[in-house]
């Protein structure tokens, strides 16, 4: 392949980018069956003997790939709390894919590194945590819990004199892990992955909007990690930090926040008070992916305890020679990495504070304007709509799934089931930058609609 086949190819790249995300508007937001049908059709086969030029990889890949995605970049896909891409942000990832950095190092690519700092240093502001707190670019929410749960480990086990990373975990000293009951599932996952065990923790119940009760906190002695939420995955609700931490500080166990997309909050000065006391916490795992709007995959770490964070993730080998400068690899559970800093840092460069502050703010602005526009049709909204989710039920769990499904067929907008408290329910995740007041009311209008036409 010759450089001018690498123009093409990549202007045909950028043409057809920018028309699928043209044409989102005008389509289902479901990916439409027939063609996710055409596309496994024609993936079906043994890898060919032939090689394919290019645009014929291209091609193929535009004509079959493209209709049988979900529209999820667009403004009417309102599950899984996800976000879209803003466009300085997926331009970067394409620039940045051009560049092809290997971001596991400072002398690997300090383009990649320089970006990530800076990157770090503004989440840390913007979100209102300590700058001398040390900072992981890793996939993930899921990730940046197993990166802080990680550092905890080895700072409780330590203090308890016991070295976790050279030791493992046989013989050592108990933790006693605390995690709300609402806690979300990669926690536990997390947990499992770290050797703490999915169930071999103490579970704090939880109020009727899925907050821990400080008031049912247990005893604690020993090493001990404390999991708080902010931002629960349906409500929306954050736990009670101030007291929790206050508590957990007299114990001596460390805390760390789940804030997937909550913690950004902090990003919008009318929301910002839910998010106070967190800011107390040892270690903060956050999704750029979701509210940042920046494509996937991309979470954040932070932990207020840098050694712990280094001591946990260090790497040595003769090759890895000391740079003087910050290696990410010490950092993060990877090695070589995509520059994953360069989209973070072109999301928040193009937003500035105040539109992301607007960002958040107009996202929890359209899911009160969804929560009033349900409960006026005499709907049942299930939350305290302090964020930006709603959760709303349409009778009993069979009526609601059948609504739940003529929403997803109709096309108009997306959301996922749950069951919240109990109860089968819908959920709307208002989490995109490109999510108009007329998308809310269109899709307001379709979910109303199938409403109506699913039999009592
Ligand atoms: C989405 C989410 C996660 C998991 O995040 P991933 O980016 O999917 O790994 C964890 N916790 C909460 C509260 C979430 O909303």
């Amino acid at each position: 392949m010759d450089r001018d086949d690498t123009r093409a190819l990549l202007t045909d790249a950028a043409e057809r980018g920018a028309r699928y995300l043209e044409a989102l508007d005008a389509r289902g937001v479901a990916a439409a069956p027939e063609a996710v049908e055409r596309l496994r059709a024609a993936l079906d086969g043994p890898l060919p003997e032939a090689q394919a030029s290019g645009a014929e990889v291209f091609g193929s890949l535009d004509e079959l790939g493209s209709p049988a995605t979900v529209a999820s970049a667009g403004g009417r896909y309102f599950g899984f709390v996800t976000g879209g891409a803003l466009p300085a942000s997926l331009a970067a990832t394409w620039l940045a894919s051009a560049w092809d950095q290997n971001a596991f190092s400072f002398v690997s690519s300090p383009a990649a590194a320089l970006f990530e700092e800076a990157a770090l240093r503004w989440v840390k502001e913007v979100l209102g945590l300590p700058q001398s707190a040390a900072g992981a670019i890793v996939t993930g929410a899921t990730m940046a819990n197993f990166t802080c749960l990680a550092a905890a480990r080895h700072r409780v086990l330590e203090q308890a004199g016991w070295d976790v990373e050279r030791q493992g975990l046989f013989g050592a000293p108990e933790i006693t892990v605390v995690v709300g009951a609402e806690a979300h599932a990669s926690i536990f996952k997390v947990l499992g992955l770290l050797g703490l065990g999915r169930a071999r923790i103490v579970e704090v119940p939880t109020d009727d909007q899925g907050c821990m009760r400080a008031a049912a906190l247990p005893r604690l002695s020993g090493p001990a990690i404390v999991c708080l939420q902010a931002g629960n995955v349906n409500s929306g609700a954050f736990d009670p930090a101030e007291d929790i931490i206050t508590w957990a500080r007299e114990a001596g166990a460390w805390v760390h926040v789940d804030g997937a997309f909550g913690l950004w909050a902090a990003a919008s000065p009318d929301h910002a008070a839910l998010c106070r006391g967190f800011e107390a916490a040892d270690s903060w795992a956050t999704d750029a992916h979701k509210w940042l709007n920046v494509p996937y995959d991309s979470g954040l770490a932070v932990v207020r305890d840098a050694a712990a964070l280094h001591a946990a993730m260090t790497i040595s080998g003769a090759y890895l020679l000391p740079s003087g400068r910050r290696d990410a690899i010490d950092f993060t559970p990877d090695s070589s990495r995509r520059a994953r800093g360069v989209e973070i840092w072109a999301a928040l460069k193009s937003l500035g504070r105040s539109g992301l502050a607007e960002l958040v703010a107009r996202n929890c602005r359209q899911a009160r304007r969804v929560a009033e526009g349900l409960r006026a049709a005499g709907l049942e909204v299930l939350n305290e709509v302090v964020l930006n989710q709603v959760v709303v039920a349409f009778g009993d769990a069979a009526r609601t799934e059948k609504v739940i499904a003529a929403i997803q067929t109709g096309g108009v907008c997306w959301c996922g089931g749950t069951v919240w408290q109990g109860r089968t329910a819908m959920r709307i995740s208002v989490s995109s930058w490109a999510t108009g007041d007329d998308d809310i009311e269109r899709s307001l209008e379709a979910v109303l609609a199938a409403h109506r036409a699913v039999p009592r």
